[in-house]
């Protein structure tokens, strides 16, 4: 399967192009060449994003924007197996959570259906202020215009659609420049939000690497919004090249995990397995960090090694596989080095530990310092430590020692303890009773410190998508 960029509903995939593909993590099998774009479709794809918004999208009413947004949720959901398969083969990620995937950007896509009909301003008292009498405000949110959206690889269908349907919703245009490693379910989610009846130049998709096409979009003055989700270093220069554009970051995190001594310890158990090794612990809000009360701790350590250990290892393709591969080799070996150095510095390995190929195992890691990369950076790896501790400042201590801000997970049965640590901990979003790496695509999401700047989840990258502004009239009676 050869896919090429598509500007304003064709697609390019003349032979002279350079090419990139696309291979499945697990089998290497080819999933896809990619003919890369140019420049000059660079700036097309732009312009064309740039005239649609000001012909047709800006003028779109809310109910027609809403409805190509519905249309596309039942056309998402009759088709779900094939984008589940898509996913799969494109990333590895085991078929199940590939489906969940889906599922949830059929509802991302319905919650945008919805908000883009209460988009809403508000009236404001102008008599508040002195000579305000006889004059009337209000404020309007209105579309911004031509939105960068830049995605990742680990949720190529989901995370592409935390970005492309806010800004539908909002009355934008869009240029999309998914993940190089998996590009293949974003451009199918392109066809067939043309196909629900998107204007075909309101969604633009070039195939590119960052350098090539991700660095100039973000530079480009016709766009008016960067929406990006990736990771640190290039969310950094994001900023950088972005200037006064509006700029929503989604960075990384090595999330903290707390259990004290009164926690459900089945429960904490069970969900931070999923919680730490999910896609290969491919996920900005891994569990990377356990800290576990020091009275439960051996209890919990075993337990959490007979779980990891009986996770069904195996082709992503199958749906009893429960964990697969990671994105490519050079990651698997850079998470490897990460473990070697940790051992070598004094950390314990509990379990896994061995790389083949693509596939690192699920590792557990014991008596780690906190400047080691598995604990001080993001690891986005299999890969997760398990720390005790005695006291509730130390752990809030411990858990706030981060660049990073994402989101945390706390357990424990007293109500009280569980307010006052999540108030304590400097993150964008905590769970009680729950592990950090569970979302929903309704909630405010994003990160404080270097995981981020902005939110998503419909409601709130809609708002971010659009500009506020004022009304005023003056009355003569
Ligand atoms: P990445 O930063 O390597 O790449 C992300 C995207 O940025 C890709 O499309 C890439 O081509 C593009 N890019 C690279 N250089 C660029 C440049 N100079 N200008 C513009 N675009 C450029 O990330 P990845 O490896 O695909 O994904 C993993 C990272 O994403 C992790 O750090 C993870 O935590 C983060 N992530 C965050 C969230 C969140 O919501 N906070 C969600 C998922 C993933």
């Amino acid at each position: 399967m050869k896919i090429g960029s598509i500007i304003n509903g064709e697609e390019y995939l003349e032979e002279t192009r350079e090419t990139i593909t696309v291979k499945n993590p697990y089998n290497e099998e080819m999933v896809a060449e990619l003919a890369l774009a140019k420049e000059d479709d660079l700036n097309r794809a732009i312009d064309i994003s740039y005239d649609t918004f000001h012909q047709t999208m800006k003028k779109m009413p809310a109910h027609d924007r809403a409805d190509i947004l519905l249309k596309a949720s039942k056309l998402l959901e009759e088709r779900k197996d094939e984008f589940a398969e898509t996913i799969t083969k494109e990333a590895g990620k085991p078929l199940q959570f590939s489906q969940g995937e889906v599922q949830r950007s059929v509802q991302v896509l319905r919650f945008a259906a919805e908000e883009a009909k209460h988009i809403e301003g508000k009236v404001i008292p102008m008599d508040a202020a002195i000579g305000g009498e006889n004059r009337i405000g209000f404020t309007k949110r209105v579309p911004l215009g031509v939105v960068a959206a830049i995605t990742p690889f680990n949720f190529p269908l989901n995370l592409t659609l935390h970005k492309v349907a806010p800004a539908i919703a909002a009355g934008n245009t869009i240029v999309l420049k998914p993940a190089e490693k998996t590009p293949v379910s974003a451009y199918k989610l392109v066809q067939l939000l043309h196909e629900s009846g998107l204007p075909k130049g309101a969604l633009n998709f070039l195939l590119g690497t960052g350098k090539e096409i991700g660095d100039p979009l973000v530079k480009h003055d016709k766009i008016h919004k960067v929406t990006f989700t990736g990771s640190l270093p290039v969310g950094r220069t994001i900023r950088e090249n972005a200037g006064f554009k509006k700029v929503t970051l989604e960075l990384g995190s090595n999330s903290p995990n707390i259990l004290f001594e009164d926690a459900d310890l089945d429960y904490a158990v069970s969900s931070l397995v999923k919680g730490a090794f999910a896609f290969s612990g491919q996920v900005c809000i891994s569990a990377q960090r356990i800290y576990v009360h020091q009275n439960i701790y051996d209890r919990f350590l075993k337990a959490f090694i007979e779980k990891t250990e009986a996770l069904k290892i195996g082709d992503p393709m199958s749906e009893e596989t429960e964990f697969g591969p990671m994105i490519n080799e050079d990651e698997a070996k850079r998470a490897k080095m990460w473990i070697d150095d940790a051992v070598d510095n004094g950390a314990k390995l509990e379990t896994g530990g061995e790389r083949n190929g693509t596939l690192l195992k699920p590792t557990i890691m014991t008596n780690v310092k906190s400047d080691m990369k598995i604990i001080a950076e993001e690891v986005f790896a299999p890969i997760v430590s398990v720390i005790p501790f005695s006291s509730e400042n130390q752990v809030v201590h411990q858990s706030n020692d981060s660049i990073y801000g994402l989101q945390a997970g706390i357990f424990t049965r007293d109500i009280d303890r569980a307010f006052r640590v999540a108030d304590q901990l400097e993150m964008g979003g905590v769970w009680i009773n729950e592990m950090s790496t569970y979302r929903q695509d309704n909630h405010p999401y994003g990160g404080v410190k270097k995981s981020g700047i902005g939110r998503e989840g419909v409601q709130y990258a809609l708002e971010d998508m659009t500009e506020l502004k004022f009304y005023g009239i003056r009355l003569n009676g």
